[in-house]
């Protein structure tokens, strides 16, 4: 089986939709390595289509997982509709809870306010907050939006708890000091978000 598009990483089911973001993060794991859990390489030759992701699904047994989880090579929000399509099958055919794992950008990328598109569909949102302020967040994550991103990110993320029964705002251990982990710590409360420190892999 071809784990590029669907893999798995401890006991949740990860959806590789696009190669597309539009950020260049310092720490992104695209720069040192091409594969993720039992992945083979998640660059892709090219996008899956809706149908393609839903064989791929129908092919496994998802008994065994916890979780699905929107998370590749690339910003899932790039693939909105498909996004939406594959969260409503999984959620329809499956009842498995389905997290997204996002930059935060979508509105930017999409045009829109997205966060009322996910509701009944996404259970869990984790967004890369990674910075405590706008400054060390083009330092860092280094968005082809340029400034004003920090902020779209965090609209969003107060969007997100309106409509999605749990966010989160994630940093990468080792790339803030403690001031800095406290301070975004103190901005997750402040939108109503969960905050939470991923391991820097
Ligand atoms: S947002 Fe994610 S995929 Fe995009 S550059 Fe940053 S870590 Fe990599």
């Amino acid at each position: 089986m071809n784990n590029s598009i669907l893999y798995e990483v401890h006991n949740n089911l990860y959806v590789n939709l696009t190669n597309r973001c539009p950020c260049a993060c310092v720490f992104c794991l695209r720069n040192t390595t091409d594969h993720v859990g039992n992945s083979d390489s998640l660059w892709l030759d090219k996008e899956p289509t809706v149908e393609e992701v839903k064989r791929l699904f129908e092919a496994r047994d998802l008994a065994k997982y916890e979780e699905v989880v929107f998370c590749g090579f690339g910003e899932p929000t790039e693939r909105l509709d498909a996004l939406l399509e594959i969260a409503a099958f999984v959620k329809e055919r499956y009842h498995k809870p389905i997290r997204l794992n996002t930059n935060g950008l979508g509105d930017l990328v999409n045009g829109k306010n997205i966060a009322p598109l996910l509701a009944g569909k996404v259970d869990t949102v984790s967004i890369s907050l990674n910075t405590p302020n706008e400054a060390r967040y083009m330092e860092n994550v280094r968005p082809a939006f340029g400034e004003g991103s920090f902020a779209a990110m965090l609209s969003f993320a107060k969007e997100c708890v309106k409509y999605v029964p749990k966010v989160v705002l994630s940093t990468v251990a080792t790339t803030l000091t403690a001031e800095e982990e406290a301070r975004c710590a103190e901005i997750a409360r402040s939108v109503g978000a969960f905050y939470r420190i991923r391991p820097f892999e």
